[in-house]
């Protein structure tokens, strides 16, 4: 017999996937590690079993306790899923911005969503962070996973997402690309990468908006790079402590509206229907194709799936309402 005992032992063993249409004119394969198999249809299943199991071994974690997180969708998805089986509450401040699908799809798995401004600094009493922290100290019994600093989060992609693309290529993968947030998967799955083989290339994907880029390339956190952006679950406005910049060699920028684009295209030429930042991952390595060359075998991470994202788009309304179409 082959049987699961819960839900949350299917996490992880994704597949990698060779693309067969869009890339068809760059000189290598490009294979989509798709992420969406996981059973909350993203990667962050994997870290979000990875933070509860930390925080119980830790003592952080007890009997009836209550999970708390600030998330875009897919960390509280994963985590929802880990608190049903083991039987916890979750709340989670979310922001304004988020899908509707995203926020049902959370409620439906038993989460209470508190719902945030999203246009506020992060230390605004009114984002989603700061709501997050008083809620953690205001409940008994809470543990708050903070996914940003908590390095569980890019251990969970050392331990799984990493192994798995090495074992997959069989030890071949040239170049790993990631569009990024907190910055556990591109650090996790980079530090075991490299660590295997020193000579692989990790591509960072960041939309304008974000001060990720930035910082990377000048060291320096300047505000005045951020402003509001569409693209969802990547991007950010201040460093989280996920990142270790020394295993990313460079950053690249994708507009919302070339990384929608990308996305949809995705879903019609390859039948992989993904999330947003799969568009955007996949748009930033098409603007470094010329890095490439015929002995490369590039990995992209297509981080979620594009049912979540059938309001936004995958609708021609709001797509054209964006400028987008
Ligand atoms: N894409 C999507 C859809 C996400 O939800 C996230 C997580 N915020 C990311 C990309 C970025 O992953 P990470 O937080 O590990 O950098």
């Amino acid at each position: 017999m082959d049987i699961k005992n819960n839900i949350l032992e299917t996490i992880g063993n994704t597949p990698l996937i060779r693309l067969n249409s869009i890339t068809k004119a760059l000189p290598c394969p490009v294979l989509a590690k798709v992420e969406y198999f996981n059973p909350g249809n993203s990667i962050k299943d994997r870290m979000a079993l990875k933070m509860v199991e930390v925080a119980e071994k830790e003592g952080k974690l007890k009997p009836g306790g209550t999970i708390i997180e600030c998330t875009s969708g897919n960390t509280g998805m994963g985590l929802a899923l880990a608190a049903v089986v083991k039987g916890y509450k979750c709340i989670f401040t979310t922001t304004d911005k988020q899908s509707k699908e995203k926020l049902n799809i959370l409620r439906a798995v038993g989460a209470e969503v508190i719902v945030c401004p999203t246009d506020v600094e992060p230390d605004d009493p009114r984002s989603y962070y700061s709501v997050a922290r008083k809620l953690a100290a205001e409940t008994p019994n809470s543990f708050h996973c903070n996914q940003y600093d908590n390095f569980a989060n890019r251990q969970a992609h050392f331990e799984t997402t990493g192994p798995e693309i090495w074992e997959q290529t069989d030890g071949k993968v040239t170049h790993l690309i990631v569009a990024t947030g907190t910055g556990g998967t591109i650090t996790g799955t980079a530090q075991y990468l490299k660590k295997m083989n020193p000579e692989i290339q990790v591509w960072a994907i960041d939309p304008y908006g974000s001060l990720l880029a930035h910082y990377f390339e000048t060291g320096e956190v300047d505000m005045s790079q951020v402003h509001p952006y569409i693209s969802e679950g990547i991007g950010e406005d201040f460093v989280p402590k996920n990142y270790d910049m020394s295993v990313v060699d460079r950053f690249e920028k994708v507009t919302d509206k070339e990384g929608a684009i990308m996305a949809r295209r995705i879903a019609l030429e390859e039948g992989i229907f993904a999330g947003y930042s799969a568009g955007t991952a996949l748009q930033g390595l098409m603007q470094l194709s010329t890095l490439l060359n015929k002995d490369s075998l590039p990995v992209v991470i297509f981080h979620d799936h594009g049912s979540r994202y059938v309001g936004k788009i995958y609708n021609d309304t709001w797509m054209k309402e964006k400028g987008f179409l």
